[in-house]
């Protein structure tokens, strides 16, 4: 039995017939940029969020840049961020012209530790950029205090965290900016790219809007530089139709993770620590993007699993201060010691919502042969 780490026709299967009509619609009308179904996208995601307004935008990593460019974040300034992301978080800081300044994570949620993150601050410290990675929010009380002891906008990369909550908010409600990513393989996913900002202030969101669109106001008058930052009309329909869903997968989505929690309590690689299974910590709702468990001989199991037909990824193998076209920072081995112990030991196994009983328990059993075998 082959088990994919991520299926999506089975969730197409389910929402064919209300997206085919909701894109014929499109074609017939031509209006393939802007217009109605952005705005209704826009009010739809707000109000998931719990904030007061949407800002469409190209994509997640734009949804940062946008957010950092709203903010006139750029050269001499420093943002403050985790290393242990996905590229874009740093890569939108850079693009800005400002220096990404990373500090260390809390080695269970994988989030900005906000002690490190204190500590880190420096009077060139102009925005905190926290990740809610995996899908489970980190520490946004201790952080937001942070920001405004030392006037920092905060900007979230709630990319992999749609409907996560912490102490009963939404990602992308804490901050000034909260910034989601449609690209497919999100939990809210369209049919290519997209994002989402979303903000609690109007002025923002007029700022927002303006630079997505080549910082335009009134037709051909620029008063500030923006971009092309637009979200598709397609993309809009598409990502609208999906979050009427989006509760039901994301509570899926933590049943799978209690069903391994519950398959992987009998094995012996549980109990012996070979296995570490993803913990959420208090007061948090975790929506699962990821299922990251921490392997003992990681890169072996991840080889025999493949050779299994087990589908399973490493996000992410180096952290961001280990990358190549970081270098010019001036980082080195050891500088996050719990960073980079999670970039050696974390598995993303499959957990998406459709995955069956059966499929499940073929993944604990994969894993449970590895260890046996290799014992
Ligand atoms: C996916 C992702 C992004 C970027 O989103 P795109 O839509 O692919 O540009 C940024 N940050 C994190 C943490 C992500 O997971």
């Amino acid at each position: 039995m082959n088990v994919p780490l991520l299926d999506l026709r089975r969730q197409y299967e389910t929402l064919r017939d209300e997206i085919e009509p909701a894109v014929r619609e499109i074609f017939e009308t031509q209006r393939f940029v802007g217009g109605p179904a952005v705005e209704a996208c826009e009010r739809a995601m707000a109000e998931y969020c719990g904030a007061a307004f949407g800002c469409g935008v190209s994509s997640g990593t734009d949804a940062l840049l946008v957010s950092l460019m709203a903010e006139d974040i750029g050269e001499g300034d420093e943002v403050l961020t985790t290393p242990f992301t996905f590229f874009a978080t740093a890569g939108s800081i850079i693009r800005s012209g400002a220096r990404p300044v990373f500090a260390d994570i809390d080695p269970v949620t994988y989030n900005l530790d906000p002690e490190a993150a204190a500590a880190a601050v420096t009077s060139s410290t102009r925005a905190l950029m926290p990740v809610h990675l995996f899908g489970q929010p980190a520490a946004m009380d201790p952080l937001g205090r942070l920001a405004e002891e030392r006037g920092l906008a905060m900007i979230e990369d709630a990319c992999q965290a749609v409907g996560a909550e912490y102490r009963g908010r939404r990602a992308g409600s804490f901050g000034d900016y909260g910034c989601f990513s449609f690209f497919p393989s999100k939990n809210l996913g369209g049919a290519g790219d997209g994002g989402m900002i979303v903000t609690g202030d109007e002025a923002r969101v007029k700022r927002l809007k303006s630079l997505r669109n080549h910082g335009m106001e009134e037709r051909y008058h620029h008063h500030t530089i923006g971009g092309n930052f637009r979200l598709d009309a397609l993309q809009a329909a598409v990502v609208t139709i999906k979050l009427r869903y989006l509760e039901a997968w994301s509570e899926a989505r933590r049943a799978n993770a209690e069903r391994y929690a519950r398959l992987f309590a009998g094995t012996a690689c549980f109990r012996s620590g070979a296995v570490r299974l993803p913990e959420t910590a208090p007061e948090r709702r975790h929506i699962f993007n990821q299922y990251v468990i921490r392997a003992e001989r990681r890169d072996a199991l991840m080889a025999r699993l493949r050779e299994s037909d087990v589908g399973c990824a490493v996000y992410y193998p180096v952290p961001l201060h280990l990358q190549p076209c970081f270098r010019s920072l001036g980082y080195a081995r050891g500088d996050f010691p719990v960073s980079e112990k999670a970039a050696a030991e974390v598995l993303a196994l499959p957990i998406f919502p459709e995955l069956t009983d059966d499929e499940a328990s073929r993944v604990v059993e994969a894993v449970e042969a590895f260890y046996r075998d290799d014992a």
